[in-house]
């Protein structure tokens, strides 16, 4: 069954329902999908840990914003906006979190900080994660679309403790990395030291 929340417009000036149309506009079907799936496990993490929901809807409905836009987008954003030069050297992998924040605040005129820190945190993580950054960054991880070896330990563990599902998700989110040969993002280390190192 749907999940859905009738907003206050505490954070978005629009409706719910508006909300999702301005997010359709920028995606593939199938992401637009995956997005809608976030949201609703997203709700359901919010439920479980006495989260607001509308906040966490907002969130995950922008999660992946800016997933569709260029690398000279991205990269011209980087440059005029003055964040983190060293963020040139990555992708688009970590740019539609990092940099699709500040495209979000500028065209859909959502300002919460919570809000903009969980989209620029969902793909690795950070030190610091708030119940809001959990809630988004474990909800990407296991929505009812995600299919791959681990997903259905990842929802138990979900169910039980967002702390533990971040933790199982960093750490098998570092593991597919390396495997695979691929570059880790520092903060993605700064993750895994604080949420599964010991
Ligand atoms: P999506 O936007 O819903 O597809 O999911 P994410 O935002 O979580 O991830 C986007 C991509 O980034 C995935 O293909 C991940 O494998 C990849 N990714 C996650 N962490 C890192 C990292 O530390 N470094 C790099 N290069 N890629 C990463
Ligand atoms: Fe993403
Ligand atoms: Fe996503």
């Amino acid at each position: 069954m749907t999940q859905t929340v009738e907003y206050q417009k505490h954070y978005y000036a629009g409706s719910r329902k508006e909300l999702i149309a301005k997010v359709k506009e920028q995606v593939s079907e199938k992401r637009f999908k995956h997005i809608l799936g976030v949201e609703q496990a997203a709700l359901e993490l919010a439920r479980a840990n006495n989260y607001e929901l509308e906040k966490a809807s907002v969130a995950a409905l922008v999660h992946d914003y800016a997933k569709e836009r260029s690398d000279s987008e991205f990269k011209a954003l980087i440059v005029q906006t003055g964040l983190e030069q060293d963020l040139l050297n990555w992708n688009n992998f970590i740019w539609h979190g990092v940099v699709g924040a500040e495209i979000i605040k500028k065209e859909l005129k959502i300002t919460d900080e919570e809000i903009l820190n969980a989209v620029r945190r969902h793909t690795v993580g950070a030190k610091e994660m708030t119940m809001l950054d959990q809630i988004v960054y474990v909800a990407d991880y296991i929505e009812p679309g995600r299919d791959f070896p681990g997903v259905d330990q990842a929802r138990q563990l979900a169910a039980e403790s967002l702390r533990a599902a971040v933790e199982f998700e960093t750490k098998h989110t570092l593991l597919y990395l390396m495997n695979n040969n691929k570059t880790i993002y520092p903060a993605a280390i700064l993750t895994y030291n604080a949420y599964v190192a010991s």
